[in-house]
């Protein structure tokens, strides 16, 4: 046994709780949401409102982030892309281990994995509806 802290393991992913990025409320595991499209994977934060969409092969992120956008502006597509990053919105992506609901922090190596499995969008005015 190594002593605490001194050595990291390179083949274990660092997790932590699964926390909203823009509240740090406890997210739920991901859920189906319907839309009037289809369905996602995901969910709302319960305090701040945050749309979070979760895609387990992380390889259509594009397609989460949309879903999640659209859904933030009550399926709205002209406001959706109306709006620009980081002044209508704002967007985070982390890596979800839906094994034991939580978020791996660990050092990103893959293109894959830089770019997360889950996305949260959040509004900057939730008023405008
Ligand atoms: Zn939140």
């Amino acid at each position: 046994m190594s002593r605490f802290g001194i050595r990291e393991r390179e083949d274990k992913s660092v997790l932590t709780a699964p926390l909203c990025p823009f509240c740090r409320e406890c997210f739920l595991p991901p859920a189906e949401v319907s839309t009037t499209l289809g369905f996602f994977s995901g969910g709302v934060c319960s305090k701040c409102g945050a749309v979070y969409v979760y895609d387990a092969s992380s390889k259509n992120m594009g397609e989460a982030f949309m879903d999640a956008l659209v859904y933030a502006c009550k399926e709205d597509w002209d406001y959706a892309m109306s709006l620009e990053a980081g002044k209508g919105y704002d967007d985070v992506y982390m890596s979800y281990v839906e094994r034991n609901h939580s978020i791996s922090i660990k050092q990103a190596k893959t293109f894959y994995e830089k770019m997360g499995n889950m996305v949260f969008v959040k509004l900057r005015k939730s008023n405008d509806f």
